[in-house]
């Protein structure tokens, strides 16, 4: 006979999809099925459990997009049953093959207790006690009519804009008619579950697969396929379940061959990514989470040596608030150590954008939660889909007592692979972290054949250690691990030809991993992702309320611990505590990035509102307190929030209000205007381009000859996929200049330049302060653009060999050359709040409010100098997964700094983020903490969590050199211990000593310290 493995191949494929599968459960009978729709938002279960339900059956329609609809079912367990196994197969007709991405059920016992989840991989319901004849039994479903906002299928990317990613109208307005409804119940049976069937389908599963991924010339392909050959030969097709047992003995001594002794190992860690928001809103995810966790500790029931790692303490949060019974039964299982807390973080932020005390928050908010709730310190950073790593996570997670790192997402870079997935990773201040990227490049892995093979295939480091990490279950939306997935584990646990799969915890995994490969390679720097880069810039709104709210979470700590130490105002424990989760969850990987659906960032918006408005009462409240009684002459009192001084006021304290000079009124000169002050002379042209910026003091122009400063640039910006997520290079082959003016001003301080273009208008207000090096450009925007990006280019007359853009706790240097591919790739890049380029001895910085995409090139000129020019991203107007991205009014700020180096920009960032605060008064505020040195910046002033009045500071070195210090509290010391991020004491570490009433600090570079100061008390 002739072999022939497609064909063999072929018919596993049919006879399983067609005849094995369906064989599970064979035997059924239908149920009674009633149906309750919701009308609005989703009710809580005991509403659902007490509302009147119409009959139904399969077939039936259901669910308006977002809708919710409950069904109950009830059945009588037919007399010729009793004992057997008894399960109901509920199939609501899903939109998608891809849990999580269409509807979704979560099924009730009657007493309200929620059992396990339905998608379209998991559709069974063990039928429990009532597995007697004649029994009757009933359960309840909440159906999730969530939309396909997304096809996910591997040639179904399209990316069309849909407005499907909204509330429906009726949703809002209860008296509009629902829409129609996208889903049809499409099975709803009692069924016999037929185990041994089930078996033998995931014998023959992984058998199968795993021949397909073996050399074609290897005996065990050979021999594998001809054991299937033989087992689908004695499978009676007529009666699988007859014939089911004898396919399976003839499997068995194929399944009984060991894996080579020196086999990979891959430690398979139970997961279900969930984004807290993204194609859905914030409230679906809330019911994600109870699905996903009910499926898990229903599946722990049954398979006592499953572990599932849950990341995103802000998910565990809303199941106790919102489904405690479910919370319950994580308690259950984290007690026998199934349910593993993981990550360390309140959700899986992004890490480009977020700043570094969010970042510090982060990990205080999850870890504190992990131990308040479970008792677990947890020590690892879990964060396997977010779009980039800043180079400054290694301290923080060093600080916040982490030991591990895990993503995978780097492998989605589209230029150049990286050269590792087990490493040590450094960052800017040298800390080191032990780092996992799991070959198999997904962390929705089945356990496929095909996944693991590429998991052993793919591993960069096989040379010198044998172990890596698969997370495994459905995720993104949801859905989690399935006794399919736990199947094939117990198969490849020891399989010839297999690596060997182990279930356990990301602890064992990363604690063996270290033990195999202690000097693992090192890899300096962030990790930068190339791809989707278009996220530093889209859904310019939530950015910017993410922005505006650290600065202002800073002011309200500072003004209210100032407030509380010198008067002693009561702290806003409770205020704080809770607007710092609602900031640290929107900076969620969809949210922040602004790649959620319109419904998330409408909603975003409004929560930044009420956060602003509610922190303004905060430092406006704690300021009144500190700048005392208003004077009868209405004097005031201007607060600097800033760890710089400013205009005579103290870094972190106020005065009665010095005298301010008036900003530079623009002269005219021809039909050119000038703003001059000591240190820069500005010229502005009649269309209202910078024709010069010039640095008196150094006698020298910042632009390049024959070039326009503040120029806008208008890019088609229309990517191959992933609109909202992707910048490609190829925007940059058009552009269109914005160089005419509607109208261009001198106001009495500034000019003013208005420009039209498309259906967009731009106001720009140029300003200079006296004294100020500053260039301010006050920008806003009415944006009715689609598909396009808008960049501010500054061409500046300077060979930098570098920018110099900050990050949290510090700044990166990267080439402005694309002299390698890593180098091109990084065509945007990110920087907070100032973006750096110099050449010895002279240098120039953009410093900006809200704006984070950057890009910086070089040329060099006929004349022998170099421009590099250095370009801000403005907005963009991607149509998907939000067809209105960006569409609307903005104001938003950045300036041009003429003749600085790196320190003067860090401090500009800030002042340009913090401005000064006026308030009725006379008070001189003496600052809280000072610190003597510039390149020494608190980070945090605030009250220790713990209530016990301590003063917390954190500061870091920012210039990126050795620093000697002297902090001097504002209040009589009685102790000061350096602590972790959790305000937990560290050993001393010589970072800090106290002499007499101050603190002498000596930092190496980038060092972050935190300090718990016990003021002495009050005699
Ligand atoms: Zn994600």
């Amino acid at each position: 006979m002739h072999n022939d493995p497609a064909v063999t191949e072929a018919r596993l494929a049919r006879v399983l999809d067609q005849r094995l599968r369906p064989a599970v459960h064979a035997r059924a009978v239908p149920l009674g099925v009633g149906i309750w729709d919701v009308r609005g938002e989703p009710v809580p279960v005991p509403v659902a459990l007490r509302a009147r339900y119409r009959p139904a059956g399969v077939g039936d329609r259901w669910g308006p997009a977002w809708a919710t609809c409950w069904f109950r079912i009830s059945g009588t367990v037919p007399e010729d049953w009793d004992g057997l196994t008894l399960e109901a197969v509920l199939d609501l007709g899903f939109g998608s093959t891809e849990p999580g991405f269409s509807a979704e059920g979560l099924v009730y016992r009657p007493d309200g207790t929620a059992v396990k989840a339905l998608n379209p991989r998991n559709t069974h319901l063990p039928i429990g006690a009532p597995a007697h004849g004649g029994a009757a039994f009933e359960y309840y479903i909440e159906a999730a009519a969530n939309p396909v906002v997304m096809h996910t299928g591997p040639d179904d990317l399209s990316f069309h804009p849909t407005r499907l990613g909204d509330r429906a109208p009726w949703l809002r307005d209860a008296g509009a008619p629902p829409g129609e409804p996208l889903y049809r119940l499409r099975r709803a049976d009692l069924a016999v579950f037929d185990r041994v069937v089930f078996e033998l389908v995931q014998d023959l599963d992984v058998l199968g697969q795993l021949a397909h991924e073996l050399p074609s010339g290897s005996t065990r392909r050979w021999q594998l396929l001809q054991d299937v050959e033989r087992a689908l030969d004695a499978v009676d097709l007529q009666d699988v379940s007859g014939t089911a047992a004898a396919a399976r003995a003839l499997l068995a001594p194929a399944l009984a061959a060991p894996a080579s002794a020196r086999a990979h190992r891959i430690s398979a860690i139970g997961h279900a990514h969930i984004d807290s928001a993204w194609l859905w809103p914030l409230r679906e995810t809330v019911r994600k989470v109870a699905r996903t966790v009910s499926n898990v500790t229903q599946l722990m029931d049954d398979h006592p040596g499953f572990r599932f790692a849950m990341s995103q303490a802000q998910q565990l949060a809303w199941l106790k608030q919102h489904r405690p019974e479910v919370y319950a039964r994580v308690g259950e299982k984290a007690a026998t150590g199934q349910f593993l807390p993981t990550g360390s973080l309140w959700v899986e932020p992004d890490t480009n954008i977020t700043g570094g005390e969010s970042l510090a928050r982060q990990f205080v908010h999850g870890k504190r939660f992990y131990l308040e709730e479970f008792g677990v310190e947890t020590e690892d950073m879990w964060l396997p889909d977010t779009f980039g790593y800043n180079a400054a996570l290694p301290q923080v997670m060093k600080l916040a007592g982490v030991r591990w790192f895990l993503t995978q997402k780097i492998s989605w870079n589209t230029t150049n692979k990286f050269p590792h997935h087990t490493f040590w990773w450094e960052g800017i201040d040298g800390t080191r972290i032990f780092s996992h990227f799991p070959p198999v490049d997904t962390y929705n892995s089945e356990l496929s054949g095909a996944e693991v093979a590429h998991s052993e295939r793919n591993f960069q480091d096989k040379a010198r250690t044998n172990r890596s990490m698969v997370p495994f279950g459905y995720g993104d939306g949801g859905g989690g691990p399935t006794r399919e997935m736990l199947a094939r584990a117990a198969r490849l646990a020891d399989l010839e030809g297999s690596a060997k799969v182990v279930v356990e915890t990301p602890g064992e995994f990363f604690a063996g991993a270290l033990a195999d490969y202690p000097d693992a390679p090192v890899w300096v720097g962030e990790l930068y992702l190339e791809f989707h880069r278009g996220t530093l810039t889209s859904q310019l709104a939530t950015k910017q309320g993410n922005r505006r709210s650290e600065h202002l979470l800073r002011e309200a700590e500072l003004w209210a611990a100032t407030a509380a130490v010198e008067h002693g105002a009561a702290y806003p424990y409770e205020a704080l505590d809770r607007l710092w989760k609602t900031v640290l969850l929107h900076q969620f990987h969809d949210i922040l990035p602004g790649t959620s659906i319109a419904w998330v960032h409408r909603e975003a918006q409004e929560t930044y509102l009420a956060v602003t408005s509610e922190l303004e009462q905060l430092v406006g409240q704690a300021q009144r307190t500190l700048a005392g009684p208003p004077g009868p002459d209405g004097q005031a009192v201007v607060f600097n929030a800033a760890p710089h001084a400013r205009d005579g006021v103290p870094a972190m304290g106020a005065v009665p209000r010095p005298p301010r000079p008036p900003a530079t009124a623009p002269t005219r000169s021809g039909d050119q205007l000038v703003l001059e002050n000591a240190l820069v002379r500005i010229v502005v042209d009649g269309r209202g381009l910078i024709t010069s910026a010039h640095d008196l003091g150094a006698d020298r122009e910042a632009l390049a000859p024959g070039t326009l400063g503040n120029l806008l640039q208008l890019h088609q910006d229309f990517p191959n996929q992933w609109d909202a997520w992707d910048i490609d290079a190829f925007y940059r082959n058009t552009v269109l200049d914005l160089t005419d003016a509607e109208s261009v001003r001198a106001t009495g301080t500034g000019i003013h330049i208005v420009r039209t273009f498309g259906s967009s208008r731009i106001e720009q207000t140029l300003t200079l302060d006296q004294g100020s090096r500053r260039l301010d450009i006050d920008t806003v925007i009415d944006w009715h653009e689609r598909e396009k990006l808008l960049k501010a280019a500054f061409p500046l007359d300077v060979r930098a060999a570098h920018s110099t853009a900050e990050i949290p706790f510090g700044h990166v240097e990267r080439p402005t050359h694309t002299n390698t591919s890593w180098d091109a790739a990084k065509f945007e890049v990110c920087a907070h709040r100032f973006l750096h380029v110099g050449e010895r001895g002279w240098g120039a910085a953009l410093v900006n409010d809200s704006t984070y995409g950057h890009d910086v090139t070089r040329d060099t000129r006929p004349d022998g100098g170099t421009t590099t020019t250095v370009r801000l991203s403005l907005l963009r107007a991607p149509r998907f997964p939000d067809p209105e991205a960006d569409q609307g009014r903005h104001r938003l700020r950045y300036g041009l700094l003429i003749g600085v180096e790196v320190p003067e920009a860090i401090e500009e960032g800030y002042r340009l983020n913090l401005p000064e605060r006026t308030v009725l008064g006379t008070a001189t505020v003496a600052p809280l903490v000072s610190v003597d040195h510039a390149a020494v910046l608190v980070s945090a002033v605030k009250l220790a969590d713990d209530r016990s009045d301590d003063v917390i500071v954190r500061l870091y070195e920012a210039h990126g050199g050795r620093a000697r210090a002297t902090l001097t509290p504002g209040f009589a010391l009685a102790a000061v211990v350096a602590t972790d991020l959790l305000e937990r004491p560290l050993a001393q570490d010589g970072s800090h000593t106290v002499v007499g009433s101050e603190v002498r600090l000596s930092l190496r570079p980038f060092q972050i310290l935190t300090l718990r100061l016990t003021p002495a008390p009050a005699t």
